[in-house]
């Protein structure tokens, strides 16, 4: 925890709105989409634009304080306690050039909004399962999107980034400068992103949706679609939701307090070769849910259909180099039905597009990895991060290759250290850390999945 209560002073050299605790405005904007962390800063700076961002962090340094970044609250790593939090969740402007395909996006900007304003010009952005996930967050770890194994990670298609270093300097990023590969998948450790550019494709409908096997059916429905996906092609991206439903009235009556597996499918491509492709899955037998259909890009959101309400949870996850019948096996048996760790349990085929580099060197690594296993918990408000969320990644161990920095939550500094640089090849978090020295050396920007600066 940071004691800096006595460094409050000169707040007036801040541009944005400035909040300190017991100030009314300050607990509505450290609120987030994660309840069980929340960020606890000595004062939050509700940023309108580059300059209030600019005048932040320059304070921040000056004070010696660490700097925190919230949008949505999607993605809370490691709490403040103490420090300035920079929230941009007001900076919400969207250009888009449908000439050149691309989209000029502010720091606040949510993955829904952007879908929405792309859709008016034909176009779609490369987003993740959530419509309330915050774009740029997502972007600098790297994004896993709806259609990633037709198109690669979604941090590959940026073209320009706005981002407030250390320093207080506000740098204009293209491909091929130091920081703008490093900045695309560390997570805000190199600074505050102001704004960003990034490409879009002409994608207007995809078939997909979700079929939802019962209990019954789980473990022969993952053997199908495991022995599946190595047959599908990359415009075929597919995941599946292993879990038990909480019996709340936001759940369909139907799905209420049952354990269920849930195929999320997306395909850009002709309806008919969709239907062709899911027949062997919708084989498997009855389904409790089967909304597989051709969509506009906008309703795309309905593939997953992640809950769109705050609530608490941590997650880890591995990053496999295959998933045979043992791996499943193994996960099954340590979180399975009535297994020891209650978590939901998401897999996400990866493959295709991912595996290749783009020109711009982002720091993403684990290429090779075939699928990520999601690990979430619902922890208690303000609890410790479950330890059982460790068991899972033991039992997964002989084939996690690394893990993957987007969706790791609420593992605090101390979990986050070893996960973090298993995020990476060790030259990769090796040539990271030297850049951390160079441009951060003090590490204010440390509540995240943290790069220690080398010596
Ligand atoms: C329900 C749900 C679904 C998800 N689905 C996907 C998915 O399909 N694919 C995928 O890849 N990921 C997915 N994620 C992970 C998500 O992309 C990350 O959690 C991401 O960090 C969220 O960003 P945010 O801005 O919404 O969250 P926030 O909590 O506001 O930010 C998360 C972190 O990002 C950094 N950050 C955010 N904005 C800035 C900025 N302007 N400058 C510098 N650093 C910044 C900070 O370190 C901050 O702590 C999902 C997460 C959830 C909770």
């Amino acid at each position: 925890m940071e004691n800096n209560a006595s460094r409050i002073i000169d707040i007036d050299t801040i541009a944005g709105p400035v909040f300190l605790p017991g100030e009314m405005g300050y607990d509505e904007e450290i609120a987030g989409f994660q309840t069980a962390y929340t960020h606890r800063p000595a004062l939050v700076v509700a940023a309108r634009h580059a300059e209030d961002v600019r005048s932040a962090v320059e304070y921040a340094a000056r004070q010696g304080l660490s700097v925190a970044v919230q949008a949505t609250g999607h993605g809370l790593s490691v709490a403040a306690e103490g420090g300035v939090l920079i929230s941009t969740r007001r900076i919400t402007d969207i250009e888009i050039d449908p000439d050149a395909r691309t989209a000029r996006i502010g720091a606040g900007v949510r993955a829904g909004a952007l879908v929405e304003a792309a859709a008016a010009h034909g176009l779609a952005p490369l987003n993740g399962s959530s419509p309330s996930v915050g774009v740029v967050g997502y972007l600098l770890g790297g994004g896993v999107s709806l259609l990633a194994r037709q198109f690669g990670y979604a941090a590959e298609y940026v073209r320009a980034i706005e981002l407030v270093t250390a320093d207080g300097r506000v740098r204009r990023l293209a491909p091929g400068d130091e920081l703008f590969g490093a900045t695309l998948g560390t997570g805000g450790n190199f600074g505050v992103v102001t704004a960003l550019e990034l490409e879009l494709v002409p994608v207007t409908a995809v078939y997909g949706g979700q079929l939802i096997f019962d209990t019954p059916l789980v473990q022969r429905a993952l053997e199908i679609w495991r022995q599946w996906s190595a047959t599908v092609p990359d415009e075929l991206t597919s995941a599946v939701a292993i879990m038990e439903f909480p019996d709340i009235p936001q759940v369909p009556a139907q799905l209420r307090g049952r354990y269920v597996a849930s195929f999320r499918i997306a395909f850009n491509g002709a309806t008919e070769e969709g239907e062709r492709l899911v027949a062997p899955l919708r084989a498997v037998g009855g389904r409790l849910k089967d909304d597989l259909r051709e969509m506009p890009y906008t309703e795309s959101h309905t593939i997953h259909s992640d809950p769109d309400f705050p609530h608490a949870y941590a997650a880890t996850n591995a990053m496999l180099r295959e998933l045979s019948a043992d791996t499943l096996a193994a996960l099954l048996k340590v979180a399975g039905p009535g297994a020891p760790v209650q978590a939901v349990l998401d897999i996400r085929q990866l493959g295709g597009a991912l595996s290749k580099r783009g020109a711009a060197d982002i720091a993403l690594d684990h290429r090779d990895a075939k699928f990520v296993v999601r690990v979430i918990a619902m922890p208690e408000s303000g609890a410790a991060v479950p330890a059982d969320l460790a068991m899972v990644r033991e039992a997964l161990a002989p084939w996690t290759i690394g893990h993957s920095l987007n969706f790791i939550y609420g593992a605090g500094a101390a979990a986050d250290e070893a996960q973090t640089r298993a995020g990476y090849a060790a030259d990769t978090y090796a040539r990271l850390a030297a850049l951390k020295a160079k441009y951060d050396s003090r590490n204010i920007f440390r509540l995240n999945r943290n790069i220690v600066p080398a010596n």
